[in-house]
């Protein structure tokens, strides 16, 4: 007698993790996917070749990504997830598992829910203090408000992107020395890389919790990066903020790591400089931090391992911020944490900040030289976090090749 997870396992992908995506076989209809080691497995055949699913986790299993999910909240995922680690670690099950999946490598991969509202948020401290210095060298580096509220901004949700869809170098008006803008390709394309959260169940009338965010709302993260073109970026974000140097495209990761497949990666987050107020304060609660360490390449060069455990605000405090002037939350929102920024220089997670506003190019592996992004250059995120027992929780990649401007 063996389980499923005995014979499929690998490392990153156990039972500890089995992260969601919505997939397609060659020539197949899109389904519910669920990945065990190298193998997706197909939730709707297996909830019909295993029994125990309640009806509810069933109907939404059968869908065919994570709308359904989304939608019917928190009991219903936290049910169909304990099934699932029930069923991938019984002894006799590994038969019926092994027929109701496929191998990843022979699969297709689709947008996992639908994006309802995206808000990037910008809460890293040492990328804050970084942009600061860079942009306002004579001020000081964080602005007044920072440590008082998670700074966000709404982006446009419609261009949140898979990994894997490349696109072309944005176009848009550059600053230039007379004043007078040009308008051309963005000659200044920077990535951010950064921890995406995925939100189920409604709350129509806001006011979440930091408690009710971490057990109610926060079904996954994924890994995002917010390509940004930092030229249009710099011309247009006075005085309302960013607009077309950030909404051509964001892409994020296509497996979603239940938030609660994160457990064993929960840190305290930094030490709160300021008093928060009431609905932020999260002195003395459980910690909300997360470590998960962020990798970036660069046409497969690896150059920077951003920490999110450094992140100054967690994300209970964004659903919170988000939700305490009564906004309503849907399922299918998605928020950015903001860039992942560490305090040394190779936990940087900008060309931004790595060549230092563009002022000290760095070299990758190969020789190359590199400022800001050019044609044809593939960045790829990846991030791991620890799991329970020494495990390991692995969250992907997110890639996407740099298409010449239309
Ligand atoms: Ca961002």
């Amino acid at each position: 007698m063996s389980t499923a997870a005995d014979r499929l396992a690998t490392e990153g992908y156990g039972p500890e993790n089995l992260p969601y995506a919505s997939f397609s076989p060659t020539g197949g209809e899109h389904r519910l996917g669920v990945r065990l080691g190298d193998r997706a497995i197909d939730v709707a055949a297996l909830a019909a070749a295993v029994e125990g699913l309640d009806d509810a986790a069933r109907s939404a299993a059968s869908a065919p990504d994570l709308d359904a999910l989304l939608a019917a909240g928190h009991g219903t995922w936290t049910a169909l997830r304990s099934w699932l680690v029930e069923v991938v670690t019984t002894d006799g099950l590994d038969e019926a598992v092994a027929a109701s999946s496929y191998p990843v490598e022979g699969i297709s991969l689709h947008m996992p829910f639908t994006v309802a509202d995206y808000v990037d948020y910008y809460a890293s401290e040492h990328h804050a203090s970084n942009v600061g210095k860079i942009f306002r060298p004579d001020q000081a580096p964080l602005l007044p408000n920072w440590k008082h509220l998670p700074v966000g901004y709404h982006g446009r949700a419609g261009t949140v992107i898979p990994s894997g869809q490349d696109f072309p170098r944005p176009k848009g008006l550059r600053p230039e020395p007379s004043g007078i803008p040009s308008f051309g390709p963005s000659r200044r394309l920077d990535i951010e890389a950064e921890l995406g959260f995925v939100l189920g169940g409604a709350a129509a009338a806001g006011e979440v919790s930091l408690e009710r965010a971490a057990a109610e709302h926060l079904f996954g993260v994924v890994l995002f990066n917010d390509w940004s073109a930092r030229d249009i970026q710099a011309y247009e974000y006075v005085p309302l903020g960013p607009y077309l140097g950030k909404s051509f495209a964001s892409s994020i990761s296509l497996w979603v790591v239940p938030w609660e497949a994160l457990e064993a990666a929960r840190v305290a987050p930094p030490a709160r400089e300021h008093a928060l107020a009431r609905y932020l304060d999260d002195e003395g609660r459980d910690p909300w931090g997360l470590d998960v360490t962020l990798g970036v390449s660069v046409d497969g060069h690896t150059i920077t391992h951003p920490p999110v455990s450094t992140m100054y605000w967690t994300a209970p405090q964004m659903v919170a911020h988000m939700s305490v002037n009564g906004a309503g939350l849907r399922p299918g929102d998605f928020f950015g944490s903001g860039t992942v920024s560490g305090p040394e220089a190779d936990q940087r997670g900008s060309f931004l900040e790595l060549s230092w506003g563009g002022q000290e190019a760095f070299a990758l592996p190969d020789g190359t030289e590199m400022t800001f992004l050019q044609d044809g250059q593939t960045v790829t995120l990846t991030g791991t976090a620890p799991g329970p027992g020494g495990s390991v929780i692995d969250l992907g990649e997110c890639t996407a090749t740099i298409l010449p401007a239309t």
